[in-house]
C-alpha cells in the first residue's frame, strides 16, 4: 500500500526529519486559504499515487494567494498517469540549492535492506542508476548489527556534505528514515529531492512510503489512510474476496492456486509469445464463490481474450476447483474461450467436467499456455 506525499511526509515530521508545513486542500478556495496562512510564495502539488508529477505539470509555484487558487483550479482534477488528481498540498515554497536522492529499500538480492543516496537527486533514481550509476552510493546493513555509523556517514561523504552540522543533519536523517522504515514495515522509504537550503539546512520536500501489504494488520492507523483510489476497482473486489490480484495490460486472463504458480503461468505464457492480463492467486482451498468471483474480476477488463486456468491440485482438489468453475460459469455469462490446466488430486475427474463443460484443457503448462496464446491472437 502506498501512503501519499502528504502522508507520507507527515509521518517523516513525526520521527523528527524537517518537512515544510504545509496543508492538503481539496478544492481552490481552500487552496488560498491555505497559501494565505502559509504567506509568500507556495508550491502547489497534486496528491497521486505516481510519480514523475512535476514533468507531468502537477508541480506548480505561486507567488500570491490567488494564483495558489488558479494553479489549484488546474490541478485539481487533471489527470496525471490515469489517476484524477483529488488533493493538492499547499506547501511553502521551498529555496532549493541542491536536490539529494535518499530512500531505504529492500534489496532482495542482497537480502538485506539498503539505503541509496545520490546527489542527482530531483529525477528518476531509474534515470540516475542507467545514466550516471557512480553517482548513487548504497550501503547495505546487517540485520544483525543494524545501521552503523560508519555507513551513515560513507553516505554523508558519498553525497559531499563536508560541513559538521551538514553532516550531522544528514546521518540523523537517514537513521530516522531507516527507523521509520523498520517501524512501519515499509518496502520503501524514499525522499526526492530532500533538498539542501541556501542556509545549508535540509528539508524533505517530497516523500514516498510503500508499505508492506502482509504487515499492514499490525498497521492499522497506517491501513486506515488507504486512498481507494490506489487500487483499481478490480482490485479492490479482488482484496474483499481474500484474492490476490494484480491489473496488467495483456489478453490473457490467468487464474490459477499460489502465487509462485502464478507467477510461472505469467512466464510460460511470454515464452510462447503471448501477455498475461493479470497475477490472479486464488490461494489454497479456493471454493465455487471465491472462483465465480474471480472469474467475474478476470471478465471485468475487456482486454481479456481468453482465460487460462492452470491449477495444481494438492490441499486444493482439482475436481473441487473444477466444480467451482462450473457453479462460477452458471453465474458469469463468459464469451471467451477458456483453457484448463489441472494436474495433482483428483485432476482426472477435475479435467473430465470440464471437457464435459466444452473447455479447452491440457496436460501440461507448456500446452496450455500454448492454447491460450493461440486462442488470444484470435487463431
Ligand atoms: P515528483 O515529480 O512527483 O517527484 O514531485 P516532486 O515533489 O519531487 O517535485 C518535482 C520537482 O519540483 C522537484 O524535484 C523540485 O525540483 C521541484 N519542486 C518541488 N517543490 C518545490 C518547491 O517548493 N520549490 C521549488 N522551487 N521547486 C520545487
Ligand atoms: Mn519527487
Amino acid at each position: 500500500m502506498k501512503l501519499h506525499e502528504y502522508q507520507s511526509k507527515r509521518l517523516f515530521g513525526k520521527y523528527g526529519i524537517p518537512v515544510p508545513e504545509g496543508e492538503v486542500a481539496t478544492t481552490p478556495e481552500e487552496a488560498r486559504r491555505i497559501a494565505e496562512q502559509i504567506g509568500g510564495a507556495v508550491v502547489v502539488k497534486s496528491q497521486v499515487l505516481v510519480g514523475g508529477r512535476g514533468k507531468a505539470g502537477g508541480v506548480k509555484l505561486a507567488k500570491t494567494p490567488e494564483e495558489a487558487e488558479a494553479r489549484a483550479r488546474d490541478i485539481l482534477g487533471m489527470n496525471i498517469k490515469g489517476l484524477t488528481v483529488e488533493k493538492v498540498l499547499i506547501d511553502p515554497a521551498a529555496d532549493i540549492k541542491n536536490e539529494i536522492y535518499l530512500a531505504v529499500i529492500l534489496d532482495r538480492a542482497a537480502r538485506r535492506v539498503a539505503i541509496m543516496a545520490s546527489a542527482a537527486g530531483g529525477m528518476d533514481i531509474e534515470e540516475v542508476a542507467a545514466t550516471t550509476p557512480e553517482k548513487i552510493v548504497t550501503v547495505r546493513i546487517d540485520p544483525a548489527l543494524g545501521l552503523q555509523d560508519y555507513q551513515t556517514r560513507q553516505l554523508a561523504y558519498g553525497m559531499g556534505f563536508e560541513d559538521k552540522n551538514q553532516v550531522r543533519q544528514f546521518t540523523e536523517i537517514v537513521r530516522a528514515l531507516y527507523t521509520l522504515y523498520q517501524d512501519t514495515d515499509a518496502n520503501l522509504a524514499e525522499i526526492n529531492p530532500l533538498i539542501v537550503q541556501s542556509d545549508g539546512a535540509l528539508l524533505a520536500v517530497d516523500g514516498k512510503i510503500d508499505l508492506d501489504d502482509n504487515a499492514l494488520f499490525r498497521h492499522k492507523e497506517l491501513e486506515a489512510q488507504r486512498d481507494a483510489a490506489e487500487e483499481s476497482e478490480a482490485e479492490r473486489e479482488a482484496r474483499e474476496a481474500g484474492l490476490t490480484y494484480i491489473d496488467l495490460d495483456g489478453s490473457i486472463g490467468c487464474m490459477v492456486n499460489g502465487a509462485g504458480l502464478a507467477m510461472a503461468t505469467m512466464d510460460v505464457i511470454k515464452l510462447f509469445g503471448g501477455s498475461p492480463a493479470n497475477f490472479l492467486d486464488i490461494g489454497g482451498g479456493a471454493k465455487a464463490d471465491k472462483v465465480a468471483t474471480a472469474i467475474k474480476i478476470i471478465l471485468r477488463d475487456p482486454r481479456v481474450k481468453v482465460i487460462l486456468f492452470n491449477i495444481f491440485g494438492g490441499i486444493t482438489r482439482g475436481d473441487e476447483v473444477a466444480r467451482g468453475i462450473l457453479e462460477a460459469l452458471k453465474q458469469v455469462d463468459v464469451k471467451v474461450p477458456m483453457v484448463a490446466r489441472i494436474v495433482g488430486t483428483n485432476a482426472a475427474e477435475g479435467r473430465a467436467l470440464l471437457a464435459e463443460a466444452n473447455l479447452v484443457t491440457a496436460d501440461t503448462l507448456a500446452e496450455a499456455a500454448e492454447k491460450a496464446v493461440q486462442l488470444s491472437k484470435g487463431q
